[in-house]
Protein backbone atom coordinates (compact mmCIF):
# COMPACT_ATOMS: atom_id res chain seq x y z
CA UNK A 1 0.00 0.00 0.00
CA UNK A 2 1.37 3.42 -0.51
CA UNK A 3 1.45 6.66 1.13
CA UNK A 4 -2.31 7.57 2.46
CA UNK A 5 -2.75 11.37 0.72
CA UNK A 6 -5.06 13.91 2.20
CA UNK A 7 -6.57 16.19 0.79
CA UNK A 8 -9.64 17.71 2.87
CA UNK A 9 -9.79 18.34 6.41
CA UNK A 10 -12.30 16.06 7.30
CA UNK A 11 -10.34 13.14 6.10
CA UNK A 12 -7.48 14.01 7.85
CA UNK A 13 -9.69 14.57 10.76
CA UNK A 14 -10.82 11.10 10.67
CA UNK A 15 -7.74 9.50 9.43
CA UNK A 16 -5.95 10.97 12.83
CA UNK A 17 -9.35 9.84 14.87
CA UNK A 18 -9.04 6.18 14.04
CA UNK A 19 -5.11 6.42 15.17
CA UNK A 20 -6.00 8.12 18.07
CA UNK A 21 -8.58 5.42 18.86
CA UNK A 22 -6.37 2.48 18.29
CA UNK A 23 -4.03 4.87 20.88
CA UNK A 24 -1.82 5.92 18.89
CA UNK A 25 -0.05 9.38 19.41
CA UNK A 26 0.44 11.90 15.88
CA UNK A 27 3.22 14.19 15.29
CA UNK A 28 2.90 16.86 12.49
CA UNK A 29 5.53 18.18 10.36
CA UNK A 30 4.33 21.04 8.19
CA UNK A 31 6.31 21.84 5.15
CA UNK A 32 6.26 23.68 1.89
CA UNK A 33 7.65 20.69 0.18
CA UNK A 34 10.52 19.96 -1.97
CA UNK A 35 12.16 18.42 0.66
CA UNK A 36 15.35 17.67 1.64
CA UNK A 37 17.46 16.06 4.38
CA UNK A 38 16.51 19.18 6.84
CA UNK A 39 12.94 18.21 6.27
CA UNK A 40 13.31 14.05 6.88
CA UNK A 41 15.04 15.34 10.13
CA UNK A 42 11.44 16.38 11.51
CA UNK A 43 10.30 13.92 10.41
CA UNK A 44 12.74 11.18 12.14
CA UNK A 45 12.41 13.64 14.98
CA UNK A 46 8.24 13.13 15.06
CA UNK A 47 8.46 9.36 14.31
CA UNK A 48 10.84 8.77 17.09
CA UNK A 49 8.57 10.44 20.01
CA UNK A 50 5.06 9.23 18.49
CA UNK A 51 3.60 5.96 16.67
CA UNK A 52 2.61 8.01 13.56
CA UNK A 53 3.95 11.19 11.75
CA UNK A 54 1.57 13.59 9.03
CA UNK A 55 3.84 15.33 7.12
CA UNK A 56 1.94 18.51 5.43
CA UNK A 57 2.80 20.18 2.02
CA UNK A 58 1.24 23.44 1.21
CA UNK A 59 2.94 26.52 -0.32
CA UNK A 60 1.08 28.86 1.50
CA UNK A 61 0.41 32.21 -0.78
CA UNK A 62 -0.33 34.55 1.82
CA UNK A 63 3.27 34.30 3.34
CA UNK A 64 4.93 35.53 0.04
CA UNK A 65 5.18 39.45 -0.39
CA UNK A 66 4.77 41.50 -3.44
CA UNK A 67 8.07 39.95 -5.91
CA UNK A 68 8.56 37.14 -3.46
CA UNK A 69 8.90 34.25 -4.96
CA UNK A 70 5.93 32.13 -5.04
CA UNK A 71 5.57 31.28 -8.44
CA UNK A 72 9.03 30.27 -8.44
CA UNK A 73 9.13 28.26 -5.71
CA UNK A 74 9.72 24.16 -6.17
CA UNK A 75 7.10 22.40 -6.44
CA UNK A 76 8.02 18.65 -6.67
CA UNK A 77 4.62 16.27 -4.84
CA UNK A 78 5.76 12.83 -6.52
CA UNK A 79 9.35 13.16 -5.57
CA UNK A 80 8.20 14.31 -2.47
CA UNK A 81 5.36 11.72 -1.87
CA UNK A 82 8.57 8.96 -2.37
CA UNK A 83 11.05 10.42 -0.28
CA UNK A 84 8.23 10.54 2.35
CA UNK A 85 7.22 6.84 1.99
CA UNK A 86 10.63 5.83 2.77
CA UNK A 87 10.63 7.60 5.48
CA UNK A 88 7.68 5.60 7.40
CA UNK A 89 5.33 8.70 7.14
CA UNK A 90 1.75 7.61 8.10
CA UNK A 91 0.11 10.33 5.80
CA UNK A 92 0.54 13.21 3.38
CA UNK A 93 -1.47 15.99 3.86
CA UNK A 94 -1.67 18.49 0.83
CA UNK A 95 -4.37 21.07 2.07
CA UNK A 96 -6.29 22.74 -0.99
CA UNK A 97 -6.28 26.33 -0.78
CA UNK A 98 -10.06 26.55 -1.34
CA UNK A 99 -10.63 25.10 2.14
CA UNK A 100 -7.58 26.86 3.66
CA UNK A 101 -8.71 30.57 2.24
CA UNK A 102 -12.64 30.00 1.54
CA UNK A 103 -14.65 32.55 0.13
CA UNK A 104 -14.87 35.61 3.02
CA UNK A 105 -11.70 34.43 5.08
CA UNK A 106 -11.05 37.11 7.04
CA UNK A 107 -9.04 36.08 10.32
CA UNK A 108 -5.73 36.80 11.59
CA UNK A 109 -3.42 35.56 14.22
CA UNK A 110 -0.65 38.29 15.01
CA UNK A 111 1.99 37.70 17.46
CA UNK A 112 2.81 40.70 19.25
CA UNK A 113 5.82 41.51 21.01
CA UNK A 114 9.64 41.84 19.24
CA UNK A 115 9.41 38.74 17.51
CA UNK A 116 6.88 39.82 15.07
CA UNK A 117 9.11 43.30 15.05
CA UNK A 118 12.49 42.57 14.53
CA UNK A 119 14.81 40.71 11.79
CA UNK A 120 12.71 38.96 9.25
CA UNK A 121 9.28 41.03 10.29
CA UNK A 122 10.91 43.82 9.02
CA UNK A 123 11.93 42.64 5.78
CA UNK A 124 9.18 40.59 5.00
CA UNK A 125 6.33 42.73 6.02
CA UNK A 126 3.18 40.54 7.21
CA UNK A 127 4.77 37.45 6.76
CA UNK A 128 5.22 36.24 9.84
CA UNK A 129 0.74 37.08 10.65
CA UNK A 130 0.79 34.86 7.72
CA UNK A 131 2.49 32.36 9.05
CA UNK A 132 1.18 32.33 12.47
CA UNK A 133 -2.14 31.64 10.89
CA UNK A 134 -1.78 29.22 8.59
CA UNK A 135 0.60 26.89 11.33
CA UNK A 136 -2.37 27.63 13.38
CA UNK A 137 -5.31 26.57 10.91
CA UNK A 138 -2.42 23.48 10.57
CA UNK A 139 -3.10 22.63 14.09
CA UNK A 140 -6.10 23.02 14.88
CA UNK A 141 -7.40 21.08 11.92
CA UNK A 142 -5.14 17.68 12.89
CA UNK A 143 -4.51 18.48 16.71
CA UNK A 144 -1.36 16.55 16.71
CA UNK A 145 0.12 15.95 20.07
CA UNK A 146 3.15 17.59 19.15
CA UNK A 147 4.33 19.61 16.26
CA UNK A 148 8.28 19.53 14.83
CA UNK A 149 9.73 23.45 13.51
CA UNK A 150 13.29 23.43 12.48
CA UNK A 151 15.88 25.91 14.44
CA UNK A 152 17.34 27.38 10.37
CA UNK A 153 13.81 29.57 10.86
CA UNK A 154 14.48 30.23 14.54
CA UNK A 155 12.22 33.42 14.58
CA UNK A 156 9.15 31.27 12.89
CA UNK A 157 10.07 28.62 15.57
CA UNK A 158 9.82 31.05 18.39
CA UNK A 159 6.99 32.82 16.84
CA UNK A 160 5.29 29.76 16.64
CA UNK A 161 5.92 28.34 19.93
CA UNK A 162 4.47 32.15 21.49
CA UNK A 163 1.25 31.76 19.56
CA UNK A 164 1.10 27.98 20.79
CA UNK A 165 1.79 29.12 24.50
CA UNK A 166 -0.54 32.30 24.13
CA UNK A 167 -3.48 30.78 22.76
CA UNK A 168 -3.15 27.53 25.44
CA UNK A 169 -2.72 25.06 21.89
CA UNK A 170 -2.78 21.87 22.96
CA UNK A 171 -0.26 20.50 20.93
CA UNK A 172 3.85 20.50 21.81
CA UNK A 173 6.21 22.64 20.10
CA UNK A 174 9.04 20.44 19.45
CA UNK A 175 12.58 21.88 17.59
CA UNK A 176 15.02 19.93 15.47
CA UNK A 177 18.26 21.50 14.73
CA UNK A 178 19.69 22.79 11.28
CA UNK A 179 20.75 20.36 8.97
CA UNK A 180 24.24 21.81 7.49
CA UNK A 181 25.76 20.61 3.85
CA UNK A 182 29.09 18.86 4.51
CA UNK A 183 30.45 22.87 3.92
CA UNK A 184 27.93 24.04 6.51
CA UNK A 185 25.80 25.95 3.95
CA UNK A 186 22.04 25.20 5.55
CA UNK A 187 19.95 22.51 4.02
CA UNK A 188 16.91 25.25 2.34
CA UNK A 189 14.74 24.40 -0.78
CA UNK A 190 15.85 28.32 -1.59
CA UNK A 191 19.55 26.51 -2.18
CA UNK A 192 18.38 25.21 -5.75
CA UNK A 193 17.85 29.07 -6.69
CA UNK A 194 22.10 29.21 -6.84
CA UNK A 195 24.62 28.90 -9.42
CA UNK A 196 27.57 26.85 -9.29
CA UNK A 197 29.54 30.25 -8.29
CA UNK A 198 26.54 31.75 -6.07
CA UNK A 199 26.41 28.21 -3.88
CA UNK A 200 30.21 28.45 -3.75
CA UNK A 201 29.78 32.01 -2.36
CA UNK A 202 26.92 31.04 0.01
CA UNK A 203 28.80 28.28 2.07
CA UNK A 204 30.57 31.76 3.52
CA UNK A 205 27.41 32.81 5.73
CA UNK A 206 27.17 29.65 7.91
CA UNK A 207 31.47 29.77 8.05
CA UNK A 208 31.14 33.42 9.34
CA UNK A 209 28.16 33.44 11.47
CA UNK A 210 30.23 30.93 13.36
CA UNK A 211 32.65 32.12 13.70
CA UNK A 212 31.06 35.29 15.08
CA UNK A 213 29.16 33.53 17.47
CA UNK A 214 31.86 31.53 19.02
CA UNK A 215 34.02 34.75 19.43
CA UNK A 216 30.87 35.98 20.99
CA UNK A 217 30.89 32.89 23.03
CA UNK A 218 34.41 32.98 24.22
CA UNK A 219 33.80 36.91 25.48
CA UNK A 220 34.70 39.04 22.88
CA UNK A 221 32.82 42.61 22.50
CA UNK A 222 29.72 42.15 20.41
CA UNK A 223 29.57 45.54 18.36
CA UNK A 224 33.52 44.94 16.42
CA UNK A 225 32.48 41.17 15.93
CA UNK A 226 29.77 42.07 14.17
CA UNK A 227 30.97 44.63 12.42
CA UNK A 228 33.88 42.46 11.21
CA UNK A 229 31.40 39.45 10.15
CA UNK A 230 30.18 42.27 7.50
CA UNK A 231 33.34 43.05 6.28
CA UNK A 232 33.85 39.54 5.84
CA UNK A 233 30.89 38.66 4.24
CA UNK A 234 31.41 42.06 1.36
CA UNK A 235 35.02 40.59 1.05
CA UNK A 236 33.27 37.12 -0.11
CA UNK A 237 31.15 38.87 -2.33
CA UNK A 238 27.63 38.64 -0.03
CA UNK A 239 27.45 42.48 -0.06
CA UNK A 240 23.21 42.32 0.15
CA UNK A 241 22.78 41.70 3.97
CA UNK A 242 19.67 42.26 5.70
CA UNK A 243 20.41 41.75 8.97
CA UNK A 244 23.47 40.18 10.94
CA UNK A 245 22.44 40.73 14.32
CA UNK A 246 22.69 39.06 18.09
CA UNK A 247 19.77 38.15 19.46
CA UNK A 248 17.75 37.24 22.83
CA UNK A 249 17.20 33.71 22.04
CA UNK A 250 13.43 33.72 22.98
CA UNK A 251 12.11 37.21 22.54
CA UNK A 252 14.61 37.70 19.59
CA UNK A 253 15.38 41.29 20.87
CA UNK A 254 18.66 42.94 19.85
CA UNK A 255 21.62 42.70 22.50
CA UNK A 256 24.87 44.30 22.36
CA UNK A 257 25.86 42.01 24.54
CA UNK A 258 26.01 38.30 25.42
CA UNK A 259 24.83 38.27 29.17
CA UNK A 260 21.92 35.67 28.84
CA UNK A 261 20.90 32.78 26.19
CA UNK A 262 21.73 34.31 22.82
CA UNK A 263 21.35 33.61 18.99
CA UNK A 264 23.45 35.16 15.84
CA UNK A 265 21.09 35.66 13.03
CA UNK A 266 21.32 37.00 9.15
CA UNK A 267 19.65 37.06 6.22
CA UNK A 268 21.70 37.78 3.23
CA UNK A 269 21.22 37.81 -0.41
CA UNK A 270 23.45 35.67 -3.21
CA UNK A 271 22.47 37.08 -6.53
CA UNK A 272 18.36 36.90 -6.38
CA UNK A 273 18.39 34.37 -3.69
CA UNK A 274 17.75 35.29 0.02
CA UNK A 275 19.42 33.09 2.62
CA UNK A 276 19.07 32.82 6.38
CA UNK A 277 20.96 30.98 8.89
CA UNK A 278 21.79 31.04 12.64
CA UNK A 279 23.84 30.25 15.30
CA UNK A 280 23.81 29.81 19.45
CA UNK A 281 26.30 31.72 21.49
CA UNK A 282 27.49 29.76 23.26
CA UNK A 283 29.46 31.02 26.24
CA UNK A 284 32.62 29.29 27.54
P1 LIG B 1 9.84 24.83 4.70
O1 LIG B 1 9.38 23.70 3.83
O2 LIG B 1 11.08 25.52 4.19
O3 LIG B 1 8.73 25.76 5.08
O4 LIG B 1 10.31 24.17 6.06
C1 LIG B 1 9.47 23.30 6.77
C2 LIG B 1 10.10 23.01 8.10
O5 LIG B 1 11.37 22.39 7.90
C3 LIG B 1 10.35 24.28 8.93
O6 LIG B 1 10.07 24.01 10.29
C4 LIG B 1 11.82 24.52 8.72
O7 LIG B 1 12.44 25.22 9.77
C5 LIG B 1 12.35 23.10 8.62
N1 LIG B 1 13.64 23.09 7.91
C6 LIG B 1 13.90 23.60 6.69
N2 LIG B 1 15.21 23.46 6.39
C7 LIG B 1 15.78 22.85 7.47
C8 LIG B 1 17.11 22.44 7.79
N3 LIG B 1 18.13 22.63 6.96
N4 LIG B 1 17.33 21.84 8.98
C9 LIG B 1 16.30 21.65 9.86
N5 LIG B 1 15.02 22.01 9.61
C10 LIG B 1 14.77 22.61 8.44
Amino acid sequence: MGLPVLHGIAELRRQIGQWREAGDGVGLVPTMGALHAGHLALVRAALGQHPRAVVSIFVNPTQFGPGEDFELYPRQPEADAALLADAGVSALYLPRVEEMYPDGFATQIQVGGPISQVLDAVHRPGHFTAVATVVCKLLMQALPDSAYFGEKDYQQLQLVRRMARDLDLPVAIRAVPTVREADGLALSSRNDYLSDAERATAAMLPRILQDAAVQIGAGAAVDPVLASARARLQRAGIGAIDYLELCDATSLLALRRADRPCRLLAAVRVGRTRLIDNFAVESR
